[in-house]
């Protein structure tokens, strides 16, 4: 599972963080997934809901996620419009196109008890 891996790479950049700022207890953090992101985020829920009862120090903390959608500008007139990767420019129709989010899976407002 994608996603296991993922969530422990999170955490243990979550520890690093507590560590350095040397905090009591993550209380809470929040991450957001990107559309793009091949991420699911029931799985990714799933797999932090296991590890954290396998991780002491992060049996309290709460996770945030919060989902980034995609948006893409046309690389032929430069509109931007939603969709996926096949999506073609509702303006113009061309195919040629550059990701402005969706792509992103970011740890973001950690708040540390210290
Ligand atoms: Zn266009």
């Amino acid at each position: 599972m994608h996603e296991a891996s993922l969530v422990s790479s999170l955490a243990e950049n979550l520890l690093e963080l507590k560590r350095r700022e040397g905090g009591r207890r993550i209380v809470r953090f929040k991450v957001e997934i990107g559309e793009l992101s091949g991420v699911d985020p029931e799985a990714f829920r799933l797999a932090y809901e296991v590890l954290r009862e396998s991780l002491e120090d992060l049996r309290e903390t709460e996770m945030e996620l919060s989902l980034v959608p995609a948006r893409f500008q046309c690389g032929n007139c430069g509109q931007s419009f939603s969709g996926d990767y096949l999506a073609e420019c509702p303006g113009c129709r061309s195919l040629e196109k550059i990701v402005l989010s969706g792509e992103e899976l970011t740890l973001r407002e950690v708040e540390l008890e210290v």
